[in-house]
């Protein structure tokens, strides 16, 4: 019975998380004023905002001018939904598991927003980090620390390391290439990660993320002669994967 309500409230928790990521990036509100088709600003009514379901029985379609709506919304609502229910599962219930499901779906935003408008909002960032110290105080366990001291040391200690490694990779791009190659967003973020996942695992996640990132930079690259590539992506995919078993890695790497 907790897994169905679990996934309910996932369902639940996804939607709103569909009005963050498409408000955020614009600078409006995410809780004024209600819910509107993009298309006819039409607001929709409650029985057509059911998450997953509205969307089926609607065929995708605004109810009143029939312009599609993304298919994004949906996935968003499934794919938080799965993460709150593997989360529920790997952790149980407790204050680990309400941190953990407030990551993943901050990391969720993240990796949408940035697909779509190259964003990161400081919102999705800087509240991540505020919240990774407040986890690294309330479950130093985590951090492989005997008490909420040396946790808090660690993670302020790894938010600082990811931001400043960014900095510089970001400054070392600019001399080689005479262009912008780190933006602002993605240093906020390897910060909020770090903060999360404290030391050594800030590091994992600069090294995988770039291995992550490659097939599709090369495709943008060659391919879609693309420009610029969202690296944000990557480094929220390597984090959640890191926060869950980063600690089987050092064991897997080190003994
Ligand atoms: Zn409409």
């Amino acid at each position: 019975m907790a897994d169905f309500f679990m996934v309910l409230f996932g369902l639940a928790a996804g939607s709103f998380l569909n009005v963050v990521i498409h408000r955020l990036p614009r600078d409006q509100s995410v809780i004024h004023p209600a819910s509107a088709c993009p298309a006819c600003s039409q607001a929709i009514r409650w029985q057509d905002n059911i998450p997953v379901l509205s969307y089926v029985l609607l065929g995708g379609r605004c109810r009143h001018c029939r312009a599609r709506i993304s298919a994004r919304y949906a996935a968003v609502e499934i794919l938080n939904a799965a993460l709150w229910f593997f989360l529920w599962k790997h952790s149980g219930p407790g204050i680990e598991f309400a941190f953990s499901a407030l990551l993943f779906s901050l990391l969720l935003a993240i990796v949408f927003t940035d697909f779509e408008t190259g964003l990161i909002p400081d919102e999705l960032s800087l509240g991540g980090l505020a919240a990774g110290l407040v986890f690294a105080a309330l479950v130093p366990g985590h951090f492989a620390a005997a008490d909420w001291k040396g946790a808090l040391i660690s993670s302020v200690t790894a938010a600082l390391t990811g931001g400043g490694l960014l900095y510089l990779t970001g400054l070392v791009g600019q001399l080689l290439f005479r262009k912008e190659s780190m933006g602002m967003g993605d240093m906020k973020l390897l910060a909020m990660l770090g903060a999360f996942l404290g030391m050594p695992g800030v590091f994992f996640v600069f090294l995988i993320a770039p291995i992550l990132a490659l097939p599709a930079a090369l495709f943008g690259r060659l391919v879609r002669k693309e420009e610029t590539l969202p690296f944000g992506p990557y480094l929220a995919i390597a984090g959640g994967f890191i926060f869950l078993w980063g600690s089987e890695m050092q064991i897997f790497f080190w003994g």
